[in-house]
């Protein structure tokens, strides 16, 4: 039985002064369970603080929301897996459908940061997920199996057994609208299959999220599907008594 994880993606929200005092809140109102894993996604300019106000909370894990494939050097405005590492974190998300959409981001791209995370000793979350063009042509599977086997194509066995992936469809982000727990379940079970070819044999090791447009109200129906291993949260992060909430469900 997998523990349940939770996982916030704040995305552009909430600079380090914001981010201490909703963790400082959270972890107030949020005792210590080892029944559930919560991961927090702040900014890259907000990871020193976080990792700072969780360093007593081993049950509450950090993650950067992006990072650079190269350890160091002339890439103004990244962040490698390094640095994140350096201010706590141990989760890398990866080819978010922002990533993919607004700032280009290839399938190529994802396995390199992929490849990176690990190699730096971050667990990549990869996300995948099909646009509403591609969900309307009936290519959910193909297009989320392509992400998947490309994302992790430059992955270890060892590294592919302890990773965390995120089925996302884009259409369901930010915009109220959530795949039905029964569709969620036919597409993570696919990702569950590919794993267990992977690895021939048990894929038990990883967590596949859902993702898009959960809130409180929705959290136990989604969770409770079938291969739903945990829930990735944007909007409904944002806010410390809704997110207490859905951790909490
Ligand atoms: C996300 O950003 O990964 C996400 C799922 O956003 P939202 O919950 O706002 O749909």
């Amino acid at each position: 039985m997998r523990k349940p994880v939770f996982a916030a993606n704040w995305k552009m929200n909430y600079g380090p002064q914001e981010t201490r005092g909703f963790l400082l809140k959270f972890l107030a109102s949020y005792p210590p369970r080892d029944d559930r894993t919560v991961i927090f996604f702040p900014p890259a300019v907000s990871l020193a603080v976080a990792g700072f106000a969780l360093r007593d909370r081993p049950d509450v894990l950090l993650g950067v929301q992006n990072i650079h494939w190269e350890e160091k050097g002339a890439f103004t405005g990244e962040t490698s897996a390094q640095m994140a590492r350096d201010c706590g974190a141990t989760v890398a998300l990866v080819g978010h459908s922002e990533r993919r959409q607004l700032f280009g981001e290839t399938d190529e791209m994802t396995a390199r940061k992929c490849a990176a995370a690990a190699r730096a000793g971050l667990t990549p979350l990869l996300c995948v997920g099909e646009r509403a063009d591609e969900r309307d042509r009936g290519t959910t599977q193909p297009v989320v199996m392509r992400q998947l086997k490309t994302g992790v194509g430059r992955l270890e066995k060892t590294q592919l057994a302890s990773m965390l992936v995120a089925y996302e469809p884009v259409w369901a982000i930010g915009t109220g609208k959530t795949a039905r727990p029964e569709d969620a379940t036919i597409v993570h079970s696919a990702i569950r299959r590919y794993f267990r070819e992977a690895l021939s044999g048990s894929a038990d090791s990883v967590a596949i999220l859902y993702g898009g447009s959960v809130n409180a109200d929705n959290t136990a129906e989604l969770i409770a599907a079938p291969e739903v291993d945990g829930l990735l949260v944007g909007g409904a992060s944002l806010d410390v008594d809704t997110w207490t909430r859905i951790v909490s469900t």
